[in-house]
């Protein structure tokens, strides 16, 4: 790891635990180089050059991978809830007592402030302390049965091996949520973490590992993006695995959740979405502007979440343009990310950087050399995009931001609503009535109503349409990774 100790001497902090800084994969409980000793590099945000290398493994260790998770599984299905639950703990204490490391390595990988890395590593415990609530909730029925004197019960069982593909965008917390959950369950699991973060994924299984699970409970399987096509594939096919998880973009879950349907696993889908953000002529404006900073501007418009498409009523669009770029302008604090005060970093990579770029159509480059390759500064365009265009379309994942006038509610409605995407939405007004009439005519998982922010550890994570299937966080979070088990007794 010579790269990354160039790297540590360049970056003003020191971490505490060195030893969760590794560039192995996690097979079966040992820490493994790629058998062929092949590597893939990492790249640094800051200048986009080689940072480190990890581990590229083949499919045949992931074969291996999978047959430790099975073996394990079998062994922790047998622990009491009360045993999982004191497990899940001890993992917990110690990802918050590494807050610091791995908030920081969050930093290094991603490019994201600190005070932002903070957030999501605080984000990915507060699931763990839910799930650490939810296992001993994990209740089945008594049904009246309608046919003789049965007795009809239900319970709940771990499904095994679940096998999981995360992104880069918010890495702890994507492990978190998703791994967390699986867990908590009963089950065993196989992550492939994307190839532009495999640290942070690294990090927590130096954690997992201190707590007394059985050997092969969790495993890392790190691969760059060819590799991460084999790796999917044997995830995919291979018949020990029953549950598929996947956080990613809609294109890649299409692709995986094909191939599972082969053999009829089951899948969880977290994909994209193109949320829209509406403001009623009766909105309280700067309410809605910072709520609108706040799903946009947060992680530099890099979440899934992010308002894509914003709408406002034709009669307030001028002063609330107005109003967003003033707050904007106010708010943000450039510099170094690893100063506590900066609240707006870079975008992740130069391919971020060139989406952005595209979706912005016609105002010319906002990239701010001295803060790095890769920093483009909040943009706000007035005059919206045509529906043709690539930012009506696709999710940016970066800080434009365009708005477009509306006359009336329907209008509003029907422009909201896409054939395709269905993750979240969110909206604007003083009226109560409109409260409830909107949030039901809009077609996502979540909607937003006067907050820029709908997600927590309490509540379900998910979208519709082609933005998924199943949901992340709550009791349902944790229900997905159980089967419901049926059994009728004759009396
Ligand atoms: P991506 O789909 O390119 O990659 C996601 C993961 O899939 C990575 O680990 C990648 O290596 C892996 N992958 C890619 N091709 C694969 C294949 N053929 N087989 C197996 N694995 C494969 O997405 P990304 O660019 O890393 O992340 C951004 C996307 O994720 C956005 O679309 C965003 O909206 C979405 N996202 C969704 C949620 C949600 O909860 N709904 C949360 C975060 C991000």
């Amino acid at each position: 790891m010579s790269g990354l100790n160039v790297l540590l001497k360049r970056i003003p902090y020191k971490f505490k635990t060195p030893s969760l800084l590794d560039s192995r994969a996690f097979i079966g409980g040992r820490w493994t180089p790629a058998a062929s000793g092949a590597t893939f590099p990492v790249y640094d945000p800051e200048d986009n050059q080689v940072a480190y290398k990890i581990a590229n493994i083949s499919r045949a260790e992931v074969k291996t991978a999978i047959g430790a998770a099975q073996t394990a599984s079998k062994q922790y299905k047998q622990l009491t809830h009360r045993n999982r639950k004191n497990l899940l703990r001890k993992w917990t204490n110690l990802i918050k007592g590494n807050r610091d490391d791995l908030a920081a390595i969050c930093t290094l990988e991603l490019g994201k402030p600190i005070t932002e890395s903070y957030t999501t590593v605080d984000y990915g415990i507060s699931f763990l302390e839910w799930f650490d609530g939810e296992i001993e909730r994990l209740y089945g029925e008594t049904i009246p049965a309608a046919r003789g004197s049965n007795r009809i019960m239900t319970s709940r069982e771990p499904q095994g091996v679940v096998a999981a593909v995360t992104p880069w965008n918010s890495p702890v917390a994507m492990i978190l949520r998703k791994v967390g959950a699986a867990i908590s369950a009963g089950n065993a699991v196989v992550l492939k973490p994307a190839p532009e973060t495999p640290m942070c994924a690294i990090a927590i299984a130096k954690l997992f590992e201190q707590v007394d699970y059985p050997e092969g409970t969790l495993n890392i399987v790190t691969g760059d993006a060819a590799a991460s096509v084999d790796i999917g594939d044997e995830m995919c096919h291979n018949p020990a695995v029953r549950h598929l998880s996947f956080t990613g973009s809609t294109s890649v879950g299409k692709l995986l959740n094909t191939e599972c349907a082969k053999h009829l696993k089951k899948t969880s889908m977290e994909l994209g979405g193109n949320a829209p953000f509406i403001v009623f002529e009766d909105a309280n404006i700067q309410k809605a502007v910072d709520g609108l900073i706040a799903c946009k501007f947060r992680s530099s418009g890099q979440t899934c979440v992010c308002a894509n498409r914003a709408f406002v009523h034709h009669s307030i669009i001028d002063e609330f343009a107005e109003r967003l770029q003033t707050t904007v302008d106010g708010l943000f604090k450039y510099g170094s990310v690893w100063d506590p005060d900066v609240n707006f970093g870079p975008l992740y990579s130069p391919r971020g950087v060139e989406k952005a770029m595209s979706h912005q159509e016609d105002a010319g480059g906002f990239i701010k050399e001295d803060l790095g390759p890769n920093f483009y500064v909040p943009t706000i365009l007035t005059g919206g995009p045509s529906q043709e265009m690539r930012s009506w379309t696709q999710e940016t994942f970066g800080p434009v931001m365009h708005l477009t006038p509306f006359e009336t509610e329907e209008e509003v409605i029907k422009l909201a609503n896409t054939k395709e995407s269905g993750l979240a939405s969110y909206f604007y007004t003083e009226d109560i009535s409109r409260v409830w009439r909107v949030s039901e005519a809009l077609e996502t998982g979540m909607v937003g109503v006067r907050t820029g922010l709908v997600s927590a550890c309490e509540q379900p994570f998910g979208g519709i349409k082609e933005s998924g299937i199943g949901r992340e966080g709550s009791k349902f979070g944790v229900e997905d990774y159980t089967n419901i088990k049926s059994i009728t007794v004759g009396l």
